[in-house]
């Protein structure tokens, strides 16, 4: 559709494929890092928000949103026409305070910081294939201290579940330290998410949301999953929130698992993304279509079959979007 046509609450923009980690489980598969896409072009970014008819949460996303240069110009457009910026990262040029500062003072409204280790370097060798809990903690520090709200992500199998009770209390602590009351106007989520079987992923567990909603409760006490988010119904998603020594913090959880063809939450109505050509198409399904001959800034190499089973163990590994 077109951008004035616009029906999604949220819209991704595929803000670079350049990414500083090589993590073990990457949407992206092959095109990370391939000179072949380049980075968003800014004046035909401006021209898309200026056309959305209503306020629109705009999430720079990648590869790595931070290593594009005109980053921070980005999100002034975003705010300039009354959009609400926010942005997904590895959280790696977080740890250096003033970036940090630089968004804020950009007007980005929340950062969803990838943290799969939590505080534990040997859990990020598996998923990130590298030691990243100090550079991770810093990132989270920085933001709380400048008050840039963090969304922690975390990718959850079988063998990292340990991690988020300590990652949580960490959060707490933190916020103790910099007196930051947690709630509507510091709204902390901590997002849990399966893994989701496609570009490069690890050859593991798929948890059910409800299996992932038991574990939040054996954790957290009787949470009261919402299924409603920004008024629309879902399935594979839903979110939560639970009292903290802080404050109420919140959470989402969300199943991955992808369906027949090969693709996650394909049926969400809140999920747009900005295309290549700059229209507006389902996220999802967008990278479901994609004719990797035809177009330069998303071709792609050929696709392989992707496991559809939960174990993923006798499927084929791996799909390359
Ligand atoms: S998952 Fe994110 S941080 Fe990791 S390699 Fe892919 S784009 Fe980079």
């Amino acid at each position: 559709m077109k951008p004035e046509n616009n029906t999604y609450p949220i819209l991704s923009v595929q803000t670079t494929y350049q990414c500083n980690m090589a993590c073990a489980n990457c949407y992206l598969g092959d095109m990370l890092n391939n000179p072949k896409f380049p980075d968003v072009d800014v004046k035909k970014f401006e021209d898309v928000i200026k056309r959305l008819p209503n306020k629109t949460h705009i999430r720079f996303i990648g590869a790595e949103p931070t290593l594009n240069g005109n980053l921070f110009e980005l999100i002034k457009i975003t705010k300039k026409f009354n959009h609400r910026p926010n942005m997904l990262t590895n959280g790696l040029k977080l740890a250096d305070e003033d970036y940090v500062k630089g968004l804020k003072e950009s007007g980005m409204t929340w950062i969803g910081l990838s943290m799969n280790g939590g505080l534990d370097d040997e859990v990020y060798k598996r998923f990130d294939n590298g030691k990243y809990a100090k550079l991770k903690m810093r990132a989270l520090e920085n933001c709380i201290k400048n008050n840039l709200v963090p969304h922690v992500n975390v990718i959850i199998d079988p063998s990292n579940v340990h991690i988020l009770e300590p990652l949580i209390s960490h959060i707490v602590s933190l916020c103790e330290k910099y007196n930051r009351k947690i709630g509507p106007h510091f709204p902390i989520m901590i997002r849990v998410k399966s893994i989701g079987k496609m570009g490069n992923f690890l050859d593991s567990y798929t948890f059910t949301i409800y299996e992932m909603i038991n574990l939040m409760r054996n954790m957290l006490g009787d949470i009261v999953p919402n299924f409603t988010i920004d008024g629309v119904k879902e399935t594979n998603t839903c979110t939560f929130d639970f009292k903290t020594s802080m404050g109420k913090m919140y959470g989402k959880i969300t199943d991955w698992s992808v369906d027949d063809d090969g693709l996650p939450l394909t049926n969400s109505k809140r999920r747009g993304i900005i295309t290549d050509d700059y229209q507006i198409k389902p996220f999802f399904d967008y990278y479901g279509k994609i004719d990797e001959t035809q177009h330069p800034r998303l071709e792609q190499p050929k696709r392989l079959p992707i496991a559809t089973k939960r174990s993923g163990l006798d499927g084929p590994r791996k799909r390359t979007l």
